[in-house]
């Protein structure tokens, strides 16, 4: 394929804005999917992903396309996820391209990751170009939404495209767009191989399977290559792309995107950001790479059932080699026994992983509350790096803690600007700047601990916005601040699964309100249970579930049997993800309760 007819792009928007119906619509124009497998979000391809509606891991499809202008192109899609969880992949995808569509919401205008991803395209040097989405909605405004894209991004709108994603009103003015405007790549066939790994994941049948773009050079099946920074050799047994299902290609030039296996067992032998080269004739610069992702959030994982721990082991190496940000290690903790200490970049990663589990290995789970890292310098001159809060040393051997900070950008409409300063400043954030975006829209930054972030942050940045404002942060660095572990006991008993970093300044109060919202989540049972929070060895909080004296059931006696058994089943339910602690029974909700604490 001559690179002038290629064209590599992505679609990138804030969430909801509706790039994945875009794309969608693009394969259906290009005649990529037949009307028998027309499915809402092709591209989306797991169950998961399809069911939440939104996309986790980018995907790409080779489109063949003949252009008004009479010529053939080969179009490479390359999709990316919306959730700045996963913004690490966005990045990636966007380096294997020359261009990329920005979709706006023509009802909604311009968001904090409609920013966030139009700086990252712009740091990859790629051509954007506008796309106002959804006109056939009565609410859409697309004067004043492209007037607020030029005003704040700065892109000529002046003949922008104005889509239905939802009817393909004008996507095939989108297509001619992508071959008029965004530039072909370049690069020299008969140079040294170098491509760029994007992605890659673990496929049973055919092992690691890469995805990559080559930038100078030739690739044919049957190559041995090297991978740039380890240096180990391959050969290559299948070459194609994915059109989208995967075809088979004997070659693939500059320019191409692809994806390639060559019997490599995992996922370290083809490191994302990596670069691909001939064994032969190798190339002397590699791509600069990418930062390596790391997760940023911990939490136990332990199987309800002692004896599933081998099954929950076995299900959680298959996870890892398909999501290389996740992460696990062996753990043990006296309340919970023997489970899983679990590395993730957000909440939303936490979700997803647990709901995989349970759906595709019928895993049996306790999550415990996840917490982020923190770095803790002791008395006798050692740096710990903690991400068990029931890790943390002894008071009188810590000199300091250090927690991670974001820098986070807020966009609201000006009347909301309040309550969302009141929320920033609630959550110890220090402002760095505020400014008008447009009229009516403020963009309001500010640098706060991820630890307040990453719980409940987003849910009553809408409620007090009326859904009104958008955000988008990263981690910018560590900072030291007066923490304390705050302890849980049942009966007497340390429960180290509850133990949480809070705060000195808080908590008593979170003290109070985890107690609280443990004694509402544990079920009353034959005995009293007392809950209390404690500070060292200071008692902070005390709540008791007073014992229950009658059988649920009796109040149906005599009565409707279904009743009764509906009851007894709801009661076998609940029991299935409870796990006993000496004699007392608690429900997976309270391990989530240090999450709502206020
Ligand atoms: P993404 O998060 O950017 O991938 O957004 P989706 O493509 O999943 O779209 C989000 C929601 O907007 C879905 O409910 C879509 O059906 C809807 N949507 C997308 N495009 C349009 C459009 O042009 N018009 C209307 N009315 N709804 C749309
Ligand atoms: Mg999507």
């Amino acid at each position: 394929m001559k690179t002038e007819n290629i064209r590599n792009f992505s679609i990138i928007a804030h969430i909801d804005h509706g790039k994945s119906t875009l794309a969608d619509r693009i394969l259906e124009l290009t005649g990529m999917v037949s009307d028998r497998d027309k499915k809402d979000q092709y591209l989306d391809k797991m169950e998961l992903e399809r069911e939440r509606g939104i996309t986790i891991k980018a995907q790409t499809v080779r489109i063949p396309y003949k252009a008004a202008d009479g010529q053939e192109y080969v179009l490479n899609l390359i999709d990316t996820p919306g959730h700045v969880d996963f913004s690490y992949e966005v990045s990636r995808s966007l380096a294997a391209c020359e261009g990329a569509l920005l979709v706006v919401d023509a009802t909604q205008g311009v968001e904090a990751q409609t920013l966030a991803n139009v700086y990252l395209a712009l740091d990859n040097d790629l051509e954007v170009i506008p796309v106002l989405n959804k006109i056939d909605l009565p609410s859409a405004d697309t004067e004043a939404i492209a007037a607020e894209i030029e005003e704040v991004i700065g892109l000529d709108c002046s003949d922008s495209l104005h889509v239905s994603a939802k009817t393909g009103l004008n996507v095939d003015k989108v297509v001619e767009a992508v071959i008029e405007q965004l530039p072909a790549p370049e690069g020299s066939a008969d140079a040294p191989l170098k491509a760029l790994i994007f992605d890659s994941w673990y496929d049973s049948y055919q092992g690691v399977v890469v995805l990559f773009r080559i930038l100078e050079g030739t690739l044919k099946k049957g190559d041995t290559i090297r991978i740039f920074s380890t240096g180990k050799d391959f050969d290559v047994t299948r070459l194609g792309a994915f059109c989208p299902e995967p075809a088979d290609f004997k070659t693939m030039g500059p320019g191409e995107v692809g994806f390639m296996c060559a019997s490599m067992k995992e996922l370290g032998d083809a490191p994302v950001g990596d670069t691909i080269t001939h064994a032969e004739r190798p190339t002397s610069e590699a791509f600069p790479g990418f930062k390596p992702v790391k997760p940023m959030v911990f939490a136990g994982l332990y199987p309800i059932e002692p004896s599933e721990y081998e099954t929950l082991k076995a299900a959680l190496e298959k996870l890892q080699l398909n999501d290389a940000a996740f992460t696990y290690e062996p753990e043990t903790s006296q309340a919970l026994g023997f489970g899983f200490r679990c590395g993730f970049l957000g909440l939303l990663h936490i979700e997803i992983i647990q709901e995989r589990l349970e759906r595709e290995f019928d895993a049996k789970l306790i999550t415990t509350a996840p917490s982020v890292v923190y770095k803790v310098d002791t008395v006798d001159g050692e740096s710990l790096v903690i991400d068990n809060p029931s890790k943390l040393p002894d008071p009188t051997r810590i000199e300091a803690i250090h927690e991670p900070y974001v820098r986070m950008d807020i966009h609201v409409p000006n009347e909301y600007v309040g309550p969302v300063l009141a929320l920033c400043e609630e959550k110890r954030g220090i402002q760095k700047n505020m400014g008008y975006l447009t009229p009516t829209r403020v963009m309001i930054t500010y640098e706060i601990p991820f630890a307040e972030v990453m719980y409940d942050f987003f849910d009553k940045l809408k409620s007090s916005t009326k859904g009104y404002a958008s955000l988008d942060y990263e981690i910018i660095d560590y900072r030291q601040a007066d923490m304390v572990k705050l302890d849980i006991l049942i009966n007497g008993d340390p429960v180290d699964a509850f133990s949480c970093i809070v705060h000195r300044e808080n908590s008593a109060r979170q003290g109070r309100s985890i107690a609280l919202k443990l004694k509402r989540s544990i079920p009353r049972q034959m005995f009293e249970v007392v809950i209390q929070a404690a500070i060292g060895r200071k008692i902070v909080a005390k709540e008791r579930n007073a014992p229950f004296r009658k059988d649920v059931t009796a109040k149906c006696y005599g009565g409707d049997i279904t009743r009764k058994r509906k009851l007894l089943e709801k009661q076998k339910e609940g029991k299935k993800r409870m796990r006993r602690m000496g004699n007392v029974e608690i429900p997976q909700e309270a391990f989530l309760a240090v999450l709502k604490a206020d």
